[in-house]
């Protein structure tokens, strides 16, 4: 069994880099993929520690991009998650260097985030949202500070009455389009695939004529697994990567105690199972991608 969509505590999952390795090699898994949000500080802590275990750790990460489509006025759009795979090769340092940039409009965000907070008389400080996030700060931390504080009772609570997008205290942060994002992960030897397309506005006929326009802008592969699909999105989504020549990827999406439903290498009720055989699929299409590119180049 594999895993290629986990997340670490360096992003937004409650599981230590060293935890997870651990969980990996408990539940017999021969392959983890670690797709932190916007950060590789996970995989890197988990490097050494699956070496030593005999676990193939593949490098990978998750970005929050905008859609390139026209902004409807007032209207924020949700982010579209690209994810990110380096299957042949580690990302460059230019890649790493590009991720420290996106670190800083997160930073500029949490800061406009702290101060609205302190305007809606629900004060919470950064230093308190650093002890839950504390490789990156993301809003599921200051949402746990909210509840702590006796501010909301729940995590969704806070989300719906402060942090959510359209909610009171919403920043929004500069993200790069999701065609830069293809670029910087394409640039630096990786492979891009579009995360849980289930979470799209697009089905169907649109969502096809989406993915051709991101297949000319590079994308590679598509989310066909994922614990958000049902079994009937699968179908959906994997008749769509056949057509349209988009490598195949899933995972369980792993967040520890922060998405409690989902299992590792299993996802929800045990809707996913992926066999090592599929990451050499990845690996396969990819590298023969590389080479046709490199042939007409
Ligand atoms: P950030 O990257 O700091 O903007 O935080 C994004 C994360 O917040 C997402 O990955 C979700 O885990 C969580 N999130 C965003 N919006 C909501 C919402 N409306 N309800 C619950 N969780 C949310
Ligand atoms: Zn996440
Ligand atoms: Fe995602
Ligand atoms: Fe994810």
């Amino acid at each position: 069994m594999i895993d290629l969509h986990t997340h670490t505590d360096r992003s937004d999952g409650s599981t230590d880099a060293a935890d997870l390795v651990r969980l990996a090699m408990r539940e017999g898994m021969e392959a983890l993929g670690i797709a932190d949000h916007d950060t590789l500080a996970g995989y890197d802590a988990a490097l050494p520690l699956a070496t030593e275990a005999g676990l193939e750790l593949v490098c990978a990460v998750e970005l929050s991009t905008r859609p390139n489509e026209p902004k409807l006025p007032g209207k924020r759009q949700p982010s579209v998650h690209l994810l990110g795979y380096w299957l042949l090769s580690p990302p460059s340092d230019e890649f790493r260097c590009w991720l420290r940039s996106q670190q800083e409009s997160r930073r500029r965000r949490n800061l406009e985030l702290v101060a609205k907070l302190e305007q809606l008389g629900v004060p919470v400080s950064l230093d308190e949202a650093e002890i839950y996030g504390r490789n990156q700060v993301g809003r599921p931390h200051f949402a746990r500070v909210l509840c702590d504080k006796g501010y909301v009772s729940n995590m969704q609570q806070a989300f719906d009455l402060y942090l959510a997008d359209e909610a009171k205290a919403s920043v929004e942060r500069e993200e790069p389009t999701l065609e830069e994002g293809i670029q910087k992960i394409r640039e630096s030897g990786g492979m891009t695939s579009l995360a849980h397309p289930v979470r799209l506005p697009q089905r169907g006929t649109d969502l096809a004529s989406l993915l051709r326009r991101l297949i000319d802008m590079g994308l590679d592969g598509l989310e066909v697994f994922h614990s958000d699909h049902s079994p009937a999105d699968t179908a959906e989504y994997g008749e769509l990567a056949r057509n349209l020549d988009l490598i195949p990827t899933g995972g369980s999406d792993f967040h520890g105690e922060n998405k409690p439903r989902i299992r590792l290498g299993t996802g929800i009720n045990h809707n996913i199972c992926l066999h090592y055989s599929f990451l050499e699929n990845m690996r396969e299409m990819f590298a023969a991608r590389q080479h046709r590119t490199s042939d007409t180049l």
